[in-house]
């Protein structure tokens, strides 16, 4: 068979084919059903029943990361050391090196309250110091931001390094700041290399400051980050030298 033959063939038969579908099309087709609100509603699963705090206290599924009692959940960074930072009032403060939570994360939603030290000392990234390391690394940038021009992308709710914030919306360094973090942990695929990166979204006393922002990789001082696989990790807090205070921590798994 030639195959202009039997594209000839093809063609008289698809020709068929169309006219017939068409007729029947014409005559046959079944409107579509009309639409009823309960087509588009949908009852399970159920959403779970979860309890809200009130005034920032944690909601009934969160996992208390510091009850302003001790730092039983923490310990020293790089050891399995005791977290030393001092505990007073319902708050802890930074102080002898860095400290990490024992469990370990991938999403989250997590809530922290932190203040710079009440006098004022040093400027730009000598003022009030610290950081949120999401994941053990990727940080949340904590600084005394009221008053304190340092480079936007270093500042109080930055992405250090990666993200300015989108408005500066510290309070005064003698007041508490919130910080509500929307965390997407990355993915990584079977050779290590990434899927999907991390995504970040941060409110800082109740305002937007980060937007579902890609990371870049994980915060750097020099250089441009590039990420590494990694699973589940802590949550860590920086010592930079100046004393910080935290209280009111909280995280939801997501
Ligand atoms: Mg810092």
């Amino acid at each position: 068979m030639s195959a202009s033959f039997t594209s000839k063939f093809s063609f008289a038969f698809l020709s068929i084919g169309i006219l017939v579908g068409f007729q029947a099309n014409a005559q046959e087709t079944p409107k579509p059903p009309k639409m009823v609100p309960e087509m588009t509603e949908f009852w399970e699963p159920e959403p779970r029943k979860v309890t809200p705090g009130v005034n920032n206290a944690a909601p009934s599924d969160a996992i208390v990361l510091f009850n302003g009692k001790d730092l039983s959940e923490w310990k020293a960074k790089g050891g399995s050391g005791d977290a030393k930072w001092e505990v007073k009032n319902g708050a802890f403060t930074v102080g002898k090196g860095d400290i990490t939570t024992k469990k370990e994360f991938g999403d989250f939603q997590l809530h922290v309250e932190w203040s710079a030290p009440d006098e004022v000392k040093g400027t730009s990234q000598g003022r009030g110091n610290s950081g949120i390391f999401l994941q053990d690394r990727y940080e949340v940038q904590v600084l005394d931001s009221y008053n304190n021009r340092t480079y936007s992308n270093g500042q109080a709710g930055s992405i250090y390094k990666q993200y300015r914030p989108l408005v500066n919306a510290m309070n005064k360094p003698t007041e508490w700041n919130v910080y509500d973090i929307i965390y997407t942990a990355p993915r990584f695929k079977e050779d290590g290399s990434l899927f999907s990166p991390a995504r970040v979204t941060v409110l800082h006393n109740g305002v937007l400051v980060q937007n579902n922002v890609d990371l870049k990789g994980p915060t750097e001082y020099i250089g441009l980050p590039e990420y590494k696989a990694h699973g589940k990790a802590p949550i860590s807090l920086q010592d930079h030298g100046n004393p910080v205070s935290y209280r009111n921590i909280w995280i939801r798994e997501l």
